[in-house]
């Protein structure tokens, strides 16, 4: 078995890479179907949640948001990125150094439009969030380059305000 796996250790929450052929028998702990998708998602986020559609750079909510708080998955809820780790990439889209915890992301080749990328979809209910790539800040060196229909900011006000 000679499997070249370049496994240095690299930054604690790099998300697990995984292949096509694993990721299509995968389980995710949320399932729906897709006309149950269709039914609690805008048009928008459906193209880019669940058919991997790709928003246009600097058209997006959050491209340029810089309030504090938390940004969760716009299908399923969960806490996938904090306002701490949101970069300004220059790139039109939200960009992340790293996820709000080990595992809330999951990552995988995507070999599409002739380029070779790491697709990251939402490890809760598989939905397609963006891209990652290399040539982020450090520590982690990721640039997590998210679309923002796919994610919904809970900004710390909103937070403050419901829990009193
Ligand atoms: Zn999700």
């Amino acid at each position: 078995m000679a499997f070249v796996t370049g496994c240095e250790a690299g930054p604690t929450n790099s998300p697990a890479i995984i292949n096509n052929s694993t990721n299509s028998t995968m389980k995710y702990p949320l399932q729906r179907t897709e006309a149950e998708w269709r039914k609690t998602l805008t048009p928008e986020q459906y193209h880019v949640l669940r058919e991997a559609g790709t928003e246009r750079p600097f058209t997006g909510k959050y491209w340029n948001a810089q309030e504090p708080g938390v940004y969760r998955c716009a299908a399923c809820g969960e806490i996938l990125f904090k306002s701490d780790a949101k970069f300004d990439s220059g790139c039109g889209w939200p960009s992340f150094s790293e996820i709000a915890a080990q595992g809330k992301v999951i990552a995988r080749e995507d070999n599409s439009l002739g380029m070779h990328r790491t697709e990251v979809l939402c490890a809760n209910c598989g939905s397609h969030l963006g891209h990652v790539f290399d040539d982020g800040p450090a520590p982690t060196g990721l640039r997590y380059c998210i679309n923002s229909a796919a994610i919904d900011l809970q900004s710390d006000s909103q937070t403050n305000k419901m829990e009193k």
